[in-house]
């Protein structure tokens, strides 16, 4: 049986259309309650990485959020959370400055602080046995992932995947990139968590994506998508072809696949459209944008390439760029490295500096920057 991947397009943040656009793509995955019975306790797991305003295109849009929030209840469902654990900052403070607070007050949503951890232990997982998780999480009984469409420095994009990376609490995020340094390991981690948290349905936010320096420093562009599905590599797969990039590259499809978590090769997904049933190379071409920017280059080299790699001469790195860092310190704090791989060297008054010894290029300290100061070369 393949994978179903809808794709409803949206034009804009405009609460009504975000709101038809929600309805349709939900009746076309077969309805809330085909995966959700209305009793059970629900988690909204949005994208909430740092504080941002809506339109950079860093956060689940709130437009998207709250009208999620209003269908479940419409559709009767009561006891509903929502919330992230962020990289930065505080969850409610985000919920509250992005205006989603409003809105799941409006609906009856509770915020979900993702404050508390559980060591929660995992012996099936192939490479992940035991994550430190937000108790909001394990509370629930349903997941929903709400992610947002964006590149992403480790794996090439992050999308419904790399979502539930925020199940994990806090600092105990920071962690996991010691622990799984390449973007293979990464990407395996992943997938064990997903298969551990079950999201029972995925959406993602692709009105506004984002491009380039992402997760957090690249530019917002319009995809004016809203795609929904009950697994998650599929979707990213979509994600992938509506950018033109070949999702055999993004490691948490093809580990993704491999760990049985879903498909990415085209002849097993379908792909609805409210025009009907369309291929992937069509969607592509009707909706997609082949100028999108991201990385579309292979990072596995091998042979006596692999050997000069290996001793990090060609690998890309974090860098900073002097005239547009404030020296807040932020990329400092995020290094997950044992005695920091960044710092400020050489003094208060100047950017920091990285030592690349020591520097596993996880990416944290890009990924956190409020000043889109680094970039990834
Ligand atoms: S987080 Fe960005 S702006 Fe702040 S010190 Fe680091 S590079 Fe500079
Ligand atoms: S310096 Fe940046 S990329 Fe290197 S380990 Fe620290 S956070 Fe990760």
């Amino acid at each position: 049986m393949k994978s179903r991947v809808i794709l409803i397009p949206c034009p804009s943040y405009e609460e009504g259309q975000v709101y038809e656009g929600m309805k349709e793509g939900l009746r076309l995955l077969g309805g809330l309650r085909s995966v959700i019975d209305t009793k059970e306790r629900v988690l909204l797991k949005l994208n909430l990485v740092r504080s941002a305003p809506a339109d950079r295109a860093v956060i689940t849009h709130p437009a998207v959020a709250a009208a999620l929030a209003r269908l479940l209840r419409e559709e009767g469902y009561e006891d509903v959370h929502a919330g992230d654990s962020c990289g930065f900052g505080s969850p409610l403070k985000i919920m509250q400055e992005s205006g989603m607070a409003a809105a799941f007050e409006k609906y009856g949503v509770s915020l979900a602080e993702f404050k508390e951890s559980v060591r929660v232990s995992y012996p099936k997982g192939v490479h992940a046995k035991e994550f430190m998780m937000a108790r909001d999480v394990c509370e629930a009984d349903a997941i929903i992932s709400v992610s947002k469409m964006k590149t992403h420095a480790l794996e090439h994009i992050t999308g419904a995947v790399k979502n539930q990376y925020g199940c994990i609490q806090g600092l105990n995020k920071a962690k996991g990139h010691t622990a799984y340094p390449s973007p293979e390991s990464f990407a395996r981690m992943l997938a064990d968590l997903n298969l551990k948290v079950k999201p029972r349905l995925y959406v993602m936010d692709g009105i506004v994506a984002m491009e380039g320096n992402g997760p957090t420093s690249g530019d917002p562009v319009p995809m004016n998508v809203l795609l929904f599905s009950t697994d998650p590599v599929a979707l990213d797969s979509v994600f992938c072809r509506l950018v033109h990039l070949a999702p055999d590259l993004v490691p948490t499809n093809v580990c993704g696949e491999q760990m049985g978590l879903g498909v990415w090769r085209e002849e097993k997904i379908e792909l609805v459209t409210p025009e009907g049933t369309v291929s992937l190379q069509e969607a592509a071409e009707r909706y997609g944008n082949p100028d999108f920017r991201v990385n579309r280059k292979k990072e596995k080299i091998k042979g006596w390439m692999g050997a000069v790699s290996f001793f990090r001469i060609f690998q890309r790195k974090p860098r900073i760029l002097p005239e547009q860092c404030k020296k807040c310190g932020v990329c400092v704090e995020s290094c997950p490295v044992e005695g920091k791989a960044i710092s400020f060297a050489n003094g208060r008054n100047q950017p920091p500096v990285y030592d690349y010894r020591k520097c596993i290029r996880c990416f944290c300290c890009q990924e956190m920057c409020p000043h889109k100061a680094i970039k990834v070369k």
